[in-house]
């Protein structure tokens, strides 16, 4: 048996225990992990980020530490609620029953996390399996090391191996860990290790909650203002260096437009970073596999004489890019067909708003869709007629943060919802309990069926 085997069968074994706590026990848990994460462990976590991409210490606070911690202060003052039994109606027929709802923990449960989030996206689910009762097993991604041997230390100080239970590795590991038959699976990557998942999930009916990725349009109408929406697409695109799966992948323009909104978004960009070479608030790109993807990006671009707009510089040494535009490029051009994930915004422009829906809808359906403008009536004709994981009007990512709303995609670009509640539902089973109370509700319809119960039925 390998070890995998071991912890998971040590983690079924526990799992009536840990399944069984009540809401007070779990949210001792969760406040374990809040002092961890922003206290103990957090200058640790902040240098381990630097160390893996060199992302600024405060872009770590707002977008790694922050949202965590957010997510366990919600949930533990909702817990309560969500667990207790829910009352439904019972129809007439069924007289004299009572009937409720038990959210149960799944059971034993696998999160598989990317490296662009690497806390956020290991701990945030990791919360709501913690506030359903389930164990659970991690495997963070390979690419961030320092941030996956700090999140190891904390969550091996905190829980017990058949609780919870981090293990590192590569692909191989993953794979070994997908035969094993879990009650549910949460993953959160790229569209095509999303289908492999599923499909090993699919031997043992696991259930699954994918968090994948694709191509987010920044559509830009003409009652936008183009001052804040440049302002705020260029932070959207190159906070965390683009490597974000809400990111803005391109800009859809009206074409009357692209020439003020670009000079806007040339001085948003200037006043972030000034230089961002030497800038301390620009991180870098995760691993030379993906710098040397973006790089061929631009220099596609060049090759097929598109406009380099603004940046196009990058550095080998420590996997820099600067913050790039690129437009008038074929429809062809890979930097619209593949998702980004760095900071390159490919800008296309329209005419007349229906090539947008037409072209939206001819590709797979974002994770986000992102509207700028000020016409109502233009804003909901947009997002009537196409479909996404979630829209913002005239912002972007801020979607995530709000954890009110279901976090997720829709078919590529993924499967299921996550934060808050939706975080819960995931990863509880929603049990029917029905009760009878008294006798005589169906009594008269058990055999034999008589003429006279026909007759009752009919
Ligand atoms: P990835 O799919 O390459 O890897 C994610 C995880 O899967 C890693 O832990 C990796 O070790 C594991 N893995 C890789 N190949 C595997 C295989 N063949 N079998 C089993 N496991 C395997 O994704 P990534 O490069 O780490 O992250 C980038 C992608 O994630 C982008 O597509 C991005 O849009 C998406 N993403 C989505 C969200 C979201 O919330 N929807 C958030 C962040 C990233």
């Amino acid at each position: 048996m390998n070890r995998y085997q071991d912890i998971f069968n040590a983690q079924k074994a526990n799992q009536f225990n840990v399944g069984n706590t009540t809401y007070k026990a779990r949210i001792e848990k969760l406040k374990a992990l809040k002092q961890a994460i922003a206290v103990d462990y957090k200058q640790r976590i902040r240098e381990a980020l630097y160390a893996d991409f060199k992302k600024p210490f405060l872009e770590t606070d707002l977008t790694e530490i922050y949202p965590v911690i957010s997510e366990i202060k919600y949930v533990s003052s909702e817990l309560k609620g969500w667990m207790a039994r829910q009352k439904v109606d019972t129809p007439l027929q069924l007289l004299g029953s009572s009937s409720w709802i038990k959210y149960e923990p799944k059971g034993v449960c696998l999160i598989i996390s990317p490296w662009n989030f690497p806390l956020n996206l290991t701990l945030g689910p990791l919360v709501s399996a913690i506030a359903a009762g389930n164990t659970v097993i991690i495997k963070p991604s390979e690419l961030t090391p320092h941030t996956t041997q700090v999140m190891s230390e904390l969550i091996s100080e905190l829980f017990p191996e058949n609780e919870i239970a981090l293990v590192k590795g590569e692909v191989d590991v993953s794979t070994e860990l997908l035969k094993l038959p879990f009650n549910h699976i949460f993953f959160t990557g790229s569209p095509h290790v999303g289908k492999i998942v599923m499909q090993a999930a699919a031997k043992h009916l696991t259930s699954v909650t994918l968090e994948l990725g694709g191509k987010s349009p920044a559509i830009i109408t003409p009652s936008a203002n183009l001052k804040t929406a440049a302002q705020r697409v260029a932070w959207g695109k190159f906070v965390n260096n683009g490597q974000t799966c809400i990111a803005p992948d391109y800009i859809y323009i009206e074409a009357g437009l692209k020439a003020e909104f670009i000079a806007e978004f040339k001085i948003a960009v200037q006043s972030f970073y000034d230089k961002a070479e030497n800038s301390e608030s620009y991180a870098r790109i995760v691993n030379d596999k993906h710098f040397n993807r973006l790089k061929n990006y631009i220099n596609q671009a060049q090759e097929d004489d598109a406009t380099i707009e603004l940046g196009g510089h990058t550095t080998d040494l420590d996997n820099f890019i600067e913050p790039t535009v690129i437009s008038n490029l074929a429809e062809d051009s890979v930097l619209f067909q593949e998702e980004i994930f760095g900071p390159i915004l490919p800008v296309k422009t329209y005419t007349d708003i229906h090539e947008v829906i037409t072209y939206v809808n001819a590709n797979e359906k974002p994770l986000a869709l992102y509207i700028y403008g000020k016409d109502k009536k233009e804003t909901q004709f947009i997002i009537n007629n196409t479909r996404a994981g979630s829209t913002c009007i005239n912002t972007n990512v801020l979607q995530y943060s709000n954890h009110y709303l279901p976090f997720g995609g829709s078919n590529n670009s993924g499967i299921g919802k996550a934060h808050g509640y939706f975080g819960f539902q995931e990863f509880s089973n929603m049990r029917s309990v029905l009760k009878q109370h008294t006798k005589g509700s169906i009594e008269f319809l058990f055999p034999p069926y008589t003429n006279f119960k026909q007759k009752l039925v009919d």
